[in-house]
C-alpha cells in the first residue's frame, strides 16, 4: 500500500467516505477538492443533459454518476444477442426461472416491471449514486418514456442515449445508408429526443467497414451536437482504432470515453496509458465482478502513471439480467460502487481520487454545452 495513496483520506470526514463508497446513508458530499485542486472548470453553459432536464454538473457534486450501465432493453434483446453470427457454437445460456412472473426463460420480464426498478433506483440513490447513464441505443429497445417515468418516481437522474451498437446488431438499413445519411439521423435522434450522449457505440474484434462508417458519423454528430461518446469495444480491440476514427473527424479525445478496457488483459496497462495520453477516457465499464481482481493492479499502474483524470468506472450493469438485482439477492445497478470501489480502496486508493474518478470525472466526460435545443 504504497504511502502517497493514503495520505490524503484524513482529508475526508467519515460520513462522506462512506456515502462516497456505497456504505452509508445518501448524504450528499459537500464539493472539495479534486485531485488536490477545486471543482472542476466546466465550460460556460455546460449542463448534463437528463431524459427529465438540464442540469449544471455541480447538481451531481455530491455523489457518483455511473458513465455505462443499462436500464431498458428491447424484449427480443437476448435472442438476438444470442443469434450473433459470432456466437455461432457458443453453448446457449441456460434457462433460468424468473422471479416475478415465474416463468423459465432468458428473458426477464421484469425489465417493464417499474415498481421493481424504481425500487432498484432508490436502493442506488442510499448507496450513493445519483446519476446513471442508460447506454441502451433505440436499435436495443431504449425506452425513454420509461425511462423518464423511472426517473420521476425514483428521483434518480438518468441521462439516454443514441447511436448503434455493432455491425451484427445493426439496423440492416445501415449497410446502404451513406455516412452522411447516418450522421443526420443521429443527430436527428438527438433534437426529437433528450439524448445525454451517444454510446455505447460498438466495433468488433475487427472493424468492420459498417463500423468504420457509423464511427465517422458518430465522431460528426457529436461536433453538430456537442454531446460526449462512449465506445464498446470487444474486450479493449481496436481502443485506439476507434479513437483514431473519431479523431479523424475532428472529434476532441476528451469528450470520448473507450469502453470496456478492464476486459484487456494487459498488465501493463501499454493501450490504457497510449489512450490516457491522447487525452480520452479509459472505461473499466464492467466492474463489481469477476474482472476485479485483475482490474485493481490495472487501476493502480494507471494512478501510479499520473492518469487519475482520465479513469472512468461503471458496471455495464444489464437490466434483463436479473440475478443482478439488489431485490433479487445481487449486488444491484450501484455494483461499481459498492463492490468495486471497496477493492480499490483496501489497495490503497484514498479517498479524493476516488471522489475525483465517482464524483469528478463521469461529470467531466458528460458535461456538454448542447449545440441542438432540448426537446422533450
Ligand atoms: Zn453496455
Amino acid at each position: 500500500m504504497p504511502e502517497e495513496r493514503t495520505s490524503r483520506a484524513a482529508r475526508f470526514t467519515r460520513r462522506e467516505a462512506l456515502s462516497l463508497l456505497g456504505a452509508g446513508a445518501a448524504t450528499a458530499l459537500s464539493p472539495g477538492p479534486i485531485f488536490g485542486a477545486q471543482e472542476p472548470q466546466f465550460p460556460a453553459g455546460a449542463v448534463i443533459r437528463t431524459v427529465l432536464d438540464d442540469l449544471p454538473p455541480s447538481a451531481f457534486a455530491g455523489g457518483t454518476t455511473l458513465f455505462h450501465e443499462h436500464l431498458t432493453h428491447g424484449s427480443d434483446w437476448n435472442a438476438r444477442m444470442a443469434a450473433r453470427p459470432s456466437r455461432a457454437g457458443s453453448p446457449a445460456p441456460p434457462p433460468r426461472r424468473d422471479p416475478i412472473t415465474g416463468c423459465v426463460s432468458d428473458l426477464w420480464e421484469g425489465c417493464a416491471n417499474l415498481d421493481f426498478l424504481v425500487e432498484e433506483l432508490n436502493r442506488a440513490k442510499r448507496d450513493g449514486v445519483v446519476c446513471i447513464v442508460d447506454g441502451t441505443h433505440p436499435d436495443g429497445g431504449r425506452d425513454i418514456n420509461f425511462l423518464m417515468q423511472m426517473s420521476r418516481r425514483s428521483g434518480m437522474s438518468i441521462v439516454a442515449s443514441g447511436g448503434y451498437y455493432v455491425d451484427e446488431m445493426y439496423p440492416p438499413e445501415i449497410a446502404t445508408m451513406s455516412e452522411d445519411d447516418v450522421t443526420e439521423e443521429l443527430i436527428q435522434d438527438a433534437t426529437t429526443n433528450p439524448l445525454g450522449a451517444f454510446g455505447e457505440m460498438g466495433t468488433s474484434a475487427e472493424i468492420t467497414p459498417n463500423e468504420r462508417k457509423v464511427f465517422r458519423a458518430v465522431g460528426r454528430a457529436h461536433l453538430a451536437t456537442g454531446l460526449p461518446i462512449f465506445t464498446h469495444t470487444e474486450n479493449g480491440k481496436c481502443a485506439e482504432e476507434q479513437l483514431d476514427i473519431l479523431e479523424s473527424v475532428g472529434v476532441p479525445p476528451e469528450r470520448v470515453a473507450i469502453g470496456h478496457l478492464g476486459s484487456l488483459v494487459a498488465p501493463e496497462v501499454e493501450v490504457h496509458k497510449a489512450i490516457c495520453r491522447r487525452g480520452a477516457f479509459v472505461g473499466f465499464d464492467r466492474q463489481g465482478g469477476r474482472s476485479d481482481d485483475r482490474n485493481v493492479p490495472m487501476v493502480l499502474k494507471l494512478l501510479d502513471a499520473g492518469y487519475a483524470d482520465r479513469l472512468l468506472i461503471s458496471a455495464d450493469f444489464g437490466v434483463n439480467a436479473w440475478p443482478n438485482w439488489q431485490q433479487n439477492g445481487g449486488p444491484g445497478i450501484s455494483r461499481a460502487l459498492t463492490v468495486f470501489v471497496p477493492k480499490l480502496r483496501q489497495a490503497g486508493v484514498d479517498e479524493e481520487t476516488l471522489r475525483g474518478i465517482l464524483a469528478h470525472n463521469s461529470r467531466r466526460f458528460l458535461a456538454c454545452v448542447p449545440q441542438v435545443p432540448r426537446r422533450g
